[in-house]
């Protein structure tokens, strides 16, 4: 029996699971390792909370799709990997031996800029912390009846949650003064093309959150950017860029030049061949690609395989990832603006075509409702 180790529950992870679901894999004992009980979708955050969502509709529960795939659960963190022995650490002091190893672990926000602020310090991951600490946010909020938040971070999260934080507080506090502040560093949407920038730009203008250029360090009560200028603030959201969890760093694995782990063709570790990584934790070298949710759910199938395979000992299916990505931003109210190749557009049409497609992804986790349902028929 060889014993398969899943560190995460992301997003390729939940296609693993459900594949095993379907029909479990001959000879191969599987264990998942993840921190907590559900896996919330980051694609339905913003709309969480902008108030379209409730909680238990943005996230997948793992306990059900677990019993379905026949695997053991370890609500554990990893802390260490030692590649070279085929071990995992966890945090609870478990070490676990492995045959095969996949991790879909994401990756970390680096807040160590903004670690001064004097203002609640609200990192977008893990998104556990995040949804309990804008719940908290809301409600001090409405009892001092005014709101002064900033968002650091000008990619497609930071605009995200500007926006639907805005919407939500001036839902929550009526006439109340509800300031938003975004903080872009150079520019808005880097990578996204100049027709989506100018579209964002118009947006956030409309629905009044102020965009600042330049770079935020935290201080005592707010921010503090790189050309002096200050930022009052109570709360500071931090979508600042990814970066690796340190523990990477010692687990005799190679890494790509961004810290993350280093995979090929197949999602396979180009140091070890036991080992698979994919989402935001792998870099792919052959075929680097934005570390982006899409691109986390697209390696799920080709991972599934590939772990299978390799614990039948064939040759791995090769994978190449998509070159474009269609973007679906949440504005606030129902309403998203597309983005693809270049091109731009908007209207809650496009907020329409993002639920649907966000439901749906939801729908293929859903074992545990399911179960219920047929249950209550
Ligand atoms: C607000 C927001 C909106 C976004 N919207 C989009 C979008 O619309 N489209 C898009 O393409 N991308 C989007 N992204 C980016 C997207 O969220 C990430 O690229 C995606 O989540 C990466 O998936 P993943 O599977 O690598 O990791 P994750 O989704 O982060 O999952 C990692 C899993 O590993 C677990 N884990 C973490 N640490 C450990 C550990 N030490 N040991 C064991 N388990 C661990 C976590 O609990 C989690 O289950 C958005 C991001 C944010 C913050």
């Amino acid at each position: 029996m060889k014993r398969l180790v899943l560190a995460g529950g992301g997003h390729a992870h939940l296609n693993v699971l459900t594949t095993l679901a379907a029909r479990r894999w001959p000879g191969v004992e599987v264990v998942l390792v993840s921190p907590y009980p559900r896996q919330i979708y980051s694609g339905m955050v913003p709309g969480w909370m902008a108030g379209h969502y409730r909680l238990d509709q943005c996230a997948a529960r793992l306990e059900p799709l677990v019993a379905a795939a026949g695997v053991r659960f370890v609500e554990d963190s990893v802390v260490g990997i030692e590649a070279g022995a085929r071990l995992i650490h966890t945090a609870g002091g478990e070490a676990i031996a492995y045959d095969l190893l996949s991790l879909d672990v994401g990756a970390r926000v680096d807040t160590s800029c903004l670690a001064a602020s004097g203002a609640t310090l609200l990192p977008i991951r893990p998104l556990e912390a995040f949804v309990a600490g804008w719940e908290a946010y809301l409600e001090a909020s409405r009892q001092r009846g005014r709101a002064r938040l900033a968002v650091v971070g000008g990619g497609a999260a930071g605009v995200e949650l500007a926006l639907a934080a805005r919407y939500r507080l001036g839902q929550l506090l009526g006439d109340g003064p509800a300031a938003v502040s975004l903080v872009v560093g150079s520019a808005l949407l880097p990578g996204h093309g100049p027709a989506i920038a100018r579209r964002v730009a118009a947006t956030l203008a409309g629905q009044g959150v102020t965009v600042v250029a330049g770079y935020a360090a935290g201080d005592a009560d707010g921010l503090l950017l790189d050309d002096g200028r200050h930022i009052a603030a109570d709360c500071v959201i931090a979508a600042t860029g990814v970066q690796p969890a340190p523990w990477l760093a010692a687990s005799g694995l190679a890494l790509a030049p961004d810290g993350f782990i280093a995979v090929g063709d197949g999602q396979q570790s180009v140091s070890h061949r036991e080992v698979f990584a994919a989402g935001d934790v792998a870099s792919r070298v052959d075929a680097p690609h934005a570390k982006s949710g899409v691109y986390a759910v697209r390696a799920g199938p080709v991972l599934a395989a590939n772990l299978q395979r390799a614990a039948a000992g064939q040759p791995l299916q090769p994978y190449r990832p998509q070159r474009r990505s269609l973007y679906l931003l949440a504005t606030g109210p129902k309403r998203a603006i597309m983005s693809w190749g270049g091109l731009a557009a908007a209207g809650a049409w496009a907020w329409r075509w993002k639920d649907w497609i966000d439901r749906r992804f939801m729908a293929q986790y859903d074992v545990g409702m399911s179960h219920a349902k047929e249950s209550q028929a």
